[in-house]
């Protein structure tokens, strides 16, 4: 690393303690981008990525709600609105027991950059709560999104910055959140992304994140004149996006035969065929159950129970061609990257962001696999969330088959400015270095363009 990147990153880890999550992602753009920074020295002037580390804003703040027995619970929810060089604000919410400052300044300091490399006029931001959504009534939900709106309402706007869902927000806190915002402010306009079909939401986005990280494969494949017919492929999670990549693998005629949730995983080495995956989806999206349940229902299934122990994942170490790490950040480590390319898999496919560790990061790149990074492998959510905004703009409601062929030129058009950034730099088929300073020179153009705000 050079002297820069270890002052800058000295100064980072200073000013932002107690948030590793938020360190690894600067880390990474920072070492990436360095290349930009010599060919661009006015980039180094402008002290362009010392402002891009740091939010425009960040706002934090209490949601108080009572639940089912009339004990009132307070949480507390986070927007971070990154950077609006390129465009509003956009980046989904997440409710999670997890969530704090730092994740969320992670996730909205990735969302930068993928948002840029969608060809999309989107700016980056990131928000949620420690709010768990697993266990509680609908009822409960909805005083949590509505109480979760009553503040977050001041700070968004169709212009301003534009929420989506992310883990734990769904299609129905999607709805609550977007039913509240429209009773405060007495408008309707196209404020949140992930809507209901009827009431402004765009065909193709709950598909869009698995759909696009399945073609950003395809196209990755196409390199070595390969598709991913017949290939075996590892999934993990269970919710939005794992669901959506299985359904594109098998329209691709791959075989997937893995999924996980928080508990555990399932390995069904007959493949997870559409009967499966729709059992999946009834038990995910409406029963809201466990995965474990997949294992008693079908035959032949194994499942093996999450070991938070244990130094590496058993799912990785299944042997497969491809995986998709669809669940969330750094769920797989060093040895999982081991285990993996050990059992024949030479194609990552980031549904989740920053799912890999650096070091797992590392051994992908010196193995030379075809790894493309969750900032563009997983931007067909973003994307399709950006068609969405077209669409309400237009007042005009686009059919699943253009979206869909929008999505798919635009993870084409990812793929192909990432792979020809990395070549333009010198490092030919690293998918992390063509997407970070890709990504970064588009912000960067724009910041110079605006002076110094
Ligand atoms: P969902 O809430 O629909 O599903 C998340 C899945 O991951 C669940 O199966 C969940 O299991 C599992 N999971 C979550 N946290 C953990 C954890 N700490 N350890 C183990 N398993 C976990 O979320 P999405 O599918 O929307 O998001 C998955 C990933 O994709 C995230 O990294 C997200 O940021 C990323 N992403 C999502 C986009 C979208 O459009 N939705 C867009 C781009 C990226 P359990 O139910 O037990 O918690």
């Amino acid at each position: 690393m050079s002297r820069y990147v270890d002052e800058l990153m000295a100064d980072v880890v200073a000013k932002n303690p107690g948030e590793p999550e938020f360190h690894q992602a600067v880390r990474e753009v920072a070492e990436s981008v360095e290349l930009a920074l010599e060919r661009h020295p006015e980039y180094r002037k402008e002290k362009i990525l010392e402002r891009i580390i740091e939010p425009e804003r960040v706002i934090i703040f209490r949601v108080p709600w009572v639940d089912d027995r009339g004990e009132i619970q307070v949480n507390r929810g986070y927007r971070v609105e990154m950077n609006s060089a390129i465009g509003p604000y956009k980046g989904g919410l997440r409710f999670h027991p997890t969530v704090y400052l730092g994740l969320l300044k992670f996730l909205a300091f990735e969302q930068v950059f993928k948002n840029a490399l969608t060809t999309l006029p989107l700016g980056g931001g990131k928000g949620g709560a420690n709010f768990d959504p697993k266990g509680k009534s609908d009822a409960e939900v909805m005083r949590f999104c509505q109480s979760f709106m009553t503040e977050l309402q001041r700070h968004i706007g169709q212009f301003t910055d534009v929420p989506a869902g992310d883990i734990g927000v769904g299609s129905r806190e999607i709805g609550y959140l977007f039913g509240q915002y429209k009773r405060i402010r007495n408008e309707f306009t196209g404020v949140l992304t992930g809507k209901g079909v009827d009431w402004g939401g765009s065909l193709i986005r709950p598909e869009a994140t698995g759909y696009g990280a399945v073609y950003f494969a395809e196209e990755m494949l196409e390199t070595r004149g390969e598709t991913l017919e017949g290939k075996v492929c590892l999934v993990s999670g269970s919710g939005n996006v794992a669901q959506y990549t299985v359904e594109k693998l098998l329209d691709y005629g791959a075989k997937p035969i893995t999924l996980s949730d928080s508990n555990g995983f399932i390995h069904d080495p007959a493949g997870i065929d559409r009967e499966k995956l729709a059992f999946v989806m009834e038990l995910k999206n409406v029963k809201r159950g466990r995965i474990r349940e997949y294992a008693e229902r079908f035959p032949g299934v194994t499942y093996v129970e999450a070991d938070p122990k244990a130094d590496h994942n058993p799912l990785w170490d299944i042997p497969a061609d491809c995986a998709f790490p669809s669940a969330t950040q750094n769920e797989i480590n060093g040895k999982d990257a081991a285990n993996l390319l050990n059992n024949g898999v030479y194609v990552v496919s980031e549904g989740a962001n920053m799912p890999s560790t650096p070091d797992a990061v590392d051994q992908f790149l010196s193995a030379g696999i075809l790894y493309g990074p969750g900032k563009a492998a997983n931007a067909g959510g973003v994307a399709t969330s950006g068609l969405e905004m077209s669409q309400n703009a237009l007042r005009l409601a686009w059919t699943r088959e253009e979206v869909d062929a929008r999505l798919h030129s635009i993870m084409k058009a990812i793929h192909k400015t990432v792979r020809e950034t990395a070549e333009d730099y010198g490092q030919p088929g690293n998918y992390v270095l063509g997407a970070n300073i890709a990504g970064f020179v588009k912000v960067a153009e724009a910041m110079l363009d605006q002076g110094v705000v």
